[in-house]
């Protein structure tokens, strides 16, 4: 998906389903590319940048949004590029890092899916004003929504907002955040529909406009009408996860990815509780 304004164009490369639909964002400008994370599974992470070197221009720099295994992992395919995150991401990713990794190694069981190895953002990426080849960008900090830090890239005179994971569109949203991050989630999507923005890309799912806040506050209060419904209830982690699965599914029957909702649950209810 190719979205073009007057003296750059975005292209949204999109993760198969089974993987997520986790996008990387290419901002192509007149002699670079600002590519905005870097997929989960490895042979993802490979066919974005088989695309990205089709571009034939320098990858001016990577950005990393935020410490989601879903967005850094595939950074090894990207080792000859310049690495930005926030600070805070960046801390993550070199605090969690191996961990994060050694939870997801039996995904390696029957091939090389996953890194063995992390690899760190090399640069840490402020907020605030950001000009690349003439085009004016504002990174902006949001904290204790889908993740503890994301950053986003805005682009204010096209109205365009790269919110990645704090917006996610016409697919499964993941939701295993706290009573009081589903809140203030819900509290940040508010004021940015606010903007009006023209073009919003999120971390998951296709293009969208300004209604995604709506669609995505809808969600997360449909979430937690469930979670209240089934904390009230004196039943197993197996039958909540099922109960959580069939209610979300119903709720939401032409949303893709249903992956998602069972990363969700394994963070939600764990099996073995
Ligand atoms: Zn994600």
């Amino acid at each position: 998906m190719i979205n073009k304004f007057k003296d750059y164009s975005i292209h949204t490369f999109t993760s198969p389903e089974e993987s997520g639909l986790v996008n990387t964002q290419i901002i192509e400008t007149k002699n670079n590319l600002i590519v905005i994370d870097a997929q989960f599974l490895l042979p993802d992470a490979s066919k974005a940048r088989e695309y990205i070197d089709n571009l034939n221009k320098p990858i001016e720099r990577l950005i990393i949004s935020h410490n989601h295994p879903d967005h850094w992992f595939g950074s090894e395919l990207f080792k000859d590029t310049k690495i930005y995150a926030l600070k805070e991401v960046k801390d993550e990713i070199e605090q969690l890092g191996d961990t994060i990794i050694n939870n997801y190694q039996f995904f390696n069981h029957s091939g090389p899916l996953v890194p063995l190895m992390k690899t760190v953002p090399t640069h840490i990426l402020e907020e605030g004003n950001l000009t690349i080849d003439g085009v004016e960008m504002v990174v902006k900090k949001v904290v204790g929504t889908e993740g503890e830090t994301i950053s986003m890239l805005e682009i204010p005179r096209d109205n365009v907002l790269i919110a990645q994971d704090v917006v996610y569109s016409g697919c499964h949203i993941f939701l295993a955040q706290n009573e009081k991050d589903r809140a203030n989630w819900i509290k940040t999507l508010e004021e940015l529909k606010d903007n009006n923005y023209k073009l919003v890309l999120g971390g998951h799912g296709t293009p969208a406009n300004n209604e995604v806040f709506s669609e995505v506050i809808q969600y997360i209060k449909d979430v937690d009408d469930c979670l209240k419904n089934l904390n009230s209830k004196n039943e197993t982690n197996k039958e909540k996860a099922q109960e959580y699965k069939e209610y979300m599914l119903g709720k939401y029957p032409n949303h893709k990815a249903a992956s998602l909702i069972d990363i969700t649950l394994s963070y939600l209810f764990p099996e073995n509780k």
